[in-house]
């Protein structure tokens, strides 16, 4: 079962008493944009094999989101950062790299 770490209230909580919504660090598209990259915006997400940053709700405690980056094949987990981080912390990014040798934020886009 996956556990993470609620970085808000600091509760180690198990998968049931979180909510999963989605990738992270999206680039929100709005008025001016193309539409191509309003396209990309609502439909085309990452599916990565290994290395995913999500975001999560902790709703059976705190209630807030958080970030996590964790592994989908082996679920191990690198570390949870509040929302409002614009991109992965860097003790997060060179804790992955130590890893997963090669490994880059963003090999996807
Ligand atoms: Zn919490």
């Amino acid at each position: 079962m996956l556990t993470l770490e609620c970085p808000c209230c600091g509760i180690i909580a198990d998968e049931t008493e979180l909510h999963a919504g989605g990738e992270a660090h999206l680039k929100r598209e709005t008025v001016g944009s193309s539409d191509d990259d309003f396209e990309d915006y609502l439909f085309m997400r990452e599916n990565p094999k290994g290395v995913h940053f999500e975001r999560w709700r902790h709703v059976a405690g705190c209630g807030k989101w958080f970030h996590a980056a964790r592994c989908t094949t082996t679920l191990e987990v690198f570390g949870t950062y509040p929302a409002q981080t614009l991109a992965p912390p860097k003790n997060i990014t060179d804790k992955i790299s130590a890893k997963r040798p090669g490994w880059t934020w963003r090999a996807f886009s």
